[in-house]
């Protein structure tokens, strides 16, 4: 109830427009986002980099609203793509095909991604498509098979648990040896195509980590490059420690090399887990979001965890 609530407010221009305005706001949501500028995220990734673990960046904003806007943000990736190259950082990049345009025009979004994923290419970092609602998800799954007919190699797809249609879904991309990262998903959906229990969708999450782990344990499956910009067949992205114990129990049961698997992790989220997962010598990946259109991504943190909210509604009153 309160979770759907908070992710309904998260596409109110209301409610966005009052808490961005708000500097409690935009503090608390430092836990969750890099900051507001690249240099700060730079930084970031840095600081996770000494500790051994990679990144990917990710540009905050979705749900871009004319295609001018849609281009401009083309370009401002693609400089982040500079960016990762030139400062030798471990990262790669993650994107929202809403950003560039995926509500508004699906040639322009192609046209897009194309010279986003063409870039990326020319200086050999791999782009995670991030995947938004239900309503996207079709669009992005054929785009992402239009730039792989294309002879792009280094695009990847998240894939969302608590989709009944997911297990099929990666069964068909594991086909392609598609590189994908696993979350239970954090919109609302309805139950038509959701579980509508929790408990489903982390049974249904573990049923997927063995589909991709078995795939991984496959003679000739990408690994982790040590460069950290590529990723491995399954990217593990979850805080829940019954799932990573899940993961970490199969993988060892199919004597899988470390190199073959990836954990993922939310920057500021279950940092203690992130370090002992990176010392016990699995690659890591911390999502590192930044910039100024944090709203949608911090009430979606907030609607993961009640007790986020408590601590932002307790700070509003304390200030
Ligand atoms: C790297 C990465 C990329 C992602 N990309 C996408 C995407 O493209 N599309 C998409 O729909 N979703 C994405 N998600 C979000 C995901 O769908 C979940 O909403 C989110 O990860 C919370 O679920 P959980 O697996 O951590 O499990 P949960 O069962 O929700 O949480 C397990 C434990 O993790 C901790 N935790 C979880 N969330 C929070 C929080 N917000 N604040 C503090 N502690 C918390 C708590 O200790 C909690 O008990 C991504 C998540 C990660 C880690």
């Amino acid at each position: 109830m309160l979770r759907s609530l908070l992710i309904s407010l998260s596409k109110a221009g209301w409610m966005k427009r009052m808490v961005m305005g708000w500097g409690i706001a935009r503090r608390v949501a430092r836990r969750f986002v890099a900051g507001e500028t690249l240099v700060d995220a730079l930084d970031a990734v840095r600081a996770l980099n000494q500790k051994g673990m990679s990144a990917t960046l990710d540009q905050l904003g979705e749900d871009t609203t004319t295609p001018g806007e849609a281009r401009a943000t083309t370009t401002q990736i693609i400089s982040i793509l500079d960016a990762i190259h030139k400062s030798e950082i471990r990262a790669n990049l993650s994107l929202k095909l809403t950003q560039i345009g995926l509500a508004l025009d699906r040639d322009l979004c192609a046209e897009n991604l194309r010279r986003i994923l063409t870039h990326a290419r020319e200086l050999g970092i791999f782009v995670r498509v991030d995947m938004e609602d239900f309503g996207c998800l079709e669009p992005t799954l054929s785009l992402y098979e239009k730039m792989q007919a294309e002879g792009f190699n280094n695009v990847g797809m998240v894939i969302q648990s608590y989709l009944y249609r997911s297990e099929a879904d990666v069964a068909r991309l594991l086909e392609s040896q598609t590189r994908i990262r696993l979350v239970k998903g954090a919109y609302k959906e309805s139950d038509q195509v959701a579980f509508p229990k929790k408990a489903d969708a982390d049974a249904a999450f573990d049923r997927i980590t063995a589909l991709l782990l078995q795939a991984s344990a496959t003679a000739g499956a990408p690994i982790a490059s040590p460069d950290g910009t590529w990723p491995p067949i399954p990217a593990i992205a979850t805080h829940d420690e019954r799932r990573v114990q899940f993961a970490l129990d199969l993988a060892h049961r199919l004597d899988l090399p470390k190199e073959r698997m990836e954990f993922q992790m939310l920057y500021g989220i279950r940092r203690n887990l992130q370090e002992a997962l990176c010392e016990q010598g699995y690659p890591v990946r911390i999502y590192v979001p930044f910039g100024t259109q944090w709203y949608p991504y911090f009430m979606r943190r907030l609607a993961e965890r009640p007790a986020n909210l408590w601590f932002f509604l307790s700070s509003l009153v304390r200030r």
